[in-house]
């Protein structure tokens, strides 16, 4: 059954390489890890939001809106990313970020400005009341508001990682490979959802584990199988069901999001420095820090191979320095 994918337009620089971690491996000791480099879809540095939006301002764009609302943490690669995607394509971008305004402006933050986003700080308030604030305010001068979800997570945004996965499963079957396991950063769900159908879709046979970086296992995994099945729902794909495959792992959640720990800050130092690759402090090094762990405990033989999903996020690297030296 071939799906009815909605419309997109072409702003990530697809397919993202696979590349081996040999010295990482064999530093390991542990199964072959590859990487998938979702860190390079363009973008303002890039990231798993960007395939995402290559849907949602699609629809945007399908319903004639000129302005682009999103919300997340200050650090938000999601916000930034949706800043870029405005600019390049001509739209406003209001950005409604958590809390209050921090005395210095770094990281994505500072990209955000650079991108021209308006941004708005929630201080103690709901961030959907104010999205609704910022959204009627622009409607009362004559704008067209399109409200995007937090991290992109709804049924449009989440066709992007079915995609995704058909991408990856051409690239292995071309680069003549095999992945039993894929490990990435799972947070607000769009990208395991969309993964999870695009395997069942596509014949990808491998396991698909999603390392939670603010979830308990529990919560996250009903929001990945529900967000899973309403995609399903939404592409006439209704014969399709998720819910035995979504693994979700919540033992690296240490302090809670956005804070980095001794798990995050190996992760980062150790791929840096064996392969020159950056990992960001929220979510993949937690991911990444998460997979070593694993590995070190023995959880894969040494002659599987695990591909781990970068996903992004390298822009908000500056805003942790002192956590991470
Ligand atoms: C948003 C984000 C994730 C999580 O993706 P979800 O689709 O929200 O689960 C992982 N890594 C990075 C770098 C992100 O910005």
């Amino acid at each position: 059954m071939e799906p009815k994918f909605p419309q997109r337009v072409s702003i990530a620089h697809l397919p993202t390489p696979i590349e081996p971690l040999e010295r990482l491996s064999k530093h390991l000791g542990g199964p072959e890890i590859l990487i998938k480099r979702d860190d390079l879809t363009g973008l303002a540095t890039g990231g798993n939001k960007t395939r995402k939006l290559e849907f949602l301002v699609a629809e945007a764009l399908a319903q004639e809106c000129d302005h682009l609302i999103t919300t997340g943490a200050p650090q938000s690669n999601h916000c930034r990313q949706t800043a870029a995607a405005a600019a390049r394509l001509g739209l406003g971008c209001a950005l409604i970020l958590r809390g209050e305004a921090p005395s210095q402006v770094n990281g994505n933050l500072l990209l955000d400005k650079l991108l021209g986003a308006h941004i708005y700080w929630t201080g103690d308030r709901d961030a959907g009341e104010l999205i609704q604030e910022v959204s009627s305010e622009l409607q009362s001068v004559g704008r067209k508001p399109y409200i995007i979800p937090l991290g992109g997570s709804n049924v449009v945004g989440a066709t992007a990682y079915i995609l995704a996965m058909q991408e990856l499963v051409t690239q292995l079957k071309e680069e003549n490979l095999n992945v039993d396991f894929i490990v990435f950063a799972s947070s607000s769900g769009g990208t395991q959802a969309g993964l999870v159908l695009g395997a069942q879709l596509y014949g990808f046979q491998g396991q698909i584990f999603g390392i939670s970086v603010d979830h308990p296992a529990d919560g996250l995994r009903t929001q990945v199988a529900a967000l899973a099945t309403a995609t399903a729902t939404h592409l006439g794909l209704d014969s399709i069901s998720v819910v035995d495959h979504v693994l979700v792992n919540d033992d690296y959640l240490g302090g809670g999001y956005a804070i980095v720990g001794d798990n995050e800050r190996e992760a980062i130092h150790l791929v840096a420095q064996l392969e020159g690759i950056l990992l960001d402090p929220v979510y993949t090094a937690r991911a990444m820090g998460g997979l070593i762990d694993l590995i070190r405990w023995g959880a894969f033989t040494r002659g599987q191979t695990v591909l781990f999903w970068h996903t992004g996020g390298t822009a908000s690297l500056p805003a942790f320095a002192d956590k991470l030296l």
